[in-house]
């Protein structure tokens, strides 16, 4: 029996990894679920799960929480808050794989603190690797933490790189649909409402990275991410628009021989292969349906309707806290898109803002990095008055 620490347990990946624990019961169990403020769902998990610990980063709905237990007769876990309990929960002894699933630059504290505790992280969490990638993998060669990624592009590379050896690899191919706005034309863009951007054409996805799928912002972090989990230079990272989501990345190597990986949009098989990682196990999931699969189109992106991609490129060339103050400015920019308060160009706009005010320091540790973090929060929050408002 593996113990999970599952960390955004209410999110998209936290639902997802839970069905994968329904299925595998009689291999995983759930040591400990921390959310963030969502208690009617989290309730509902410690009902089915009943983990021993859980833990609610948002200290005003700890009441609410015992409420509730009191109330369904749920036999009442430990419970722990704030950023403390995060960290203890991604560390405990009793635990042997963390699902690293909170949403944004929050993810990197339990990330960092379970890397720390030599713990098997199976990782959702891509800003976790887009801020402190490099201080992440020293830490884990040196404490024996070993990162599984769930992003399914990384997924799909980590398969993909079974087949050859490290110095074998000409390069990494990442996927992307391309988003809802593939084919719109750069003049409409800045009538892009949150409504029009929330539609993903293929993915089931928390609002942030549905966001960041349609500016493909999305597809610069994993870039990122991809350039610390595998090691491998950035200029030797490539994307692909590809509509269909079926081929969810390929690794090209010296001989000129293409790996891809394919497989249906049900992030239950990325987490899955993360949880019985290096094992391959039944799904509980339908497999590709060929009947149905149709063309499989590529091209490559457009960096003129697409400025985030070359503003990623941009960031992670610079390197140290260049990677983090992306993050922090796209978070606060898409924030304050789906509040109608900016227009949907203006995102891009204020990242390279903030890009260009911040002069770059190491990062080399976890409070290096979540000062360049606030620095930009706080840079954009700064001229998003100045910014041009969404047409209403
Ligand atoms: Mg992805």
């Amino acid at each position: 029996m593996k113990r999970l620490a599952i960390i955004g347990s209410t999110g998209s990946i936290g639902q997802n990894t839970l069905e994968v624990v329904r299925h595998l019961h009689d291999r995983f169990e759930v040591f400990a679920l921390a959310a963030h403020r969502s208690v009617d769902q989290l309730l509902g998990q410690v009902k089915s799960f009943q983990p021993k610990v859980v833990a609610l980063s948002d200290e005003t709905r700890i009441e609410d929480f015992h409420r509730g237990c009191r109330e369904q007769g749920i036999r009442v876990p430990e419970v722990l808050t704030g950023q403390e309990g995060l960290r203890t929960v991604a560390s405990a002894p009793d635990v042997d794989i963390v699902v690293s699933g909170a949403v944004g630059a929050a993810g990197l504290l339990p990330t960092w603190a379970a890397v720390q505790a030599g713990k098997t992280v199976a990782l959702a969490n891509k800003e976790s690797m887009v801020l402190a990638g490099e201080l992440l993998s020293k830490t884990a060669a040196a404490t024996g933490a070993r990162i599984i990624p769930i992003d399914s592009e990384h997924s799909a590379i980590d398969q993909c790189l079974r087949s050859g050896r490290h110095h074998e690899v000409r390069r990494l191919i990442l996927t992307a649909s391309g988003g809802p706005f593939r084919n719109t034309s750069v003049e409409e863009f800045s009538q892009i409402t949150p409504e029009n951007a929330l539609n993903h054409p293929t993915w089931r996805m928390g609002p942030r990275i549905t966001i960041d799928s349609a500016t493909l912002m999305n597809k610069g972090l994993e870039v990122i991410e991809a350039r610390w989990l595998f090691d491998i230079p950035e200029e030797e990272i490539a994307i692909l628009i590809h509509p269909q989501s079926i081929v969810h990345s390929m690794v090209e190597f010296v001989d000129g021989s293409v790996v891809a990986q394919l497989g249906t949009t049900d992030m239950r098989q990325p987490i899955q292969y993360a949880l019985t990682y290096p094992d391959r196990l039944e799904s509980c999931g339908a497999g590709l349906d060929w009947s149905t699969a149709g063309k499989l189109e590529f091209a490559l992106p457009d960096p003129e309707r697409f400025p985030c991609l070359r503003l990623a490129y941009a960031a992670m060339k610079q390197g140290g806290t260049a990677p983090a103050v992306l993050n922090a400015a796209d978070e606060v920019a898409v924030r304050a898109f789906l509040d109608r308060r900016i227009a949907f160009t203006e995102i891009p706009r204020l990242i390279e803002d903030a890009l260009n005010a911040h002069s770059t320091g190491k990062a080399d540790s976890f409070e290096g990095v979540m000062t360049a973090d606030q620095w930009a929060r706080e840079h954009v929050l700064g001229i998003l008055p100045h910014a041009r408002m969404a047409k209403s």
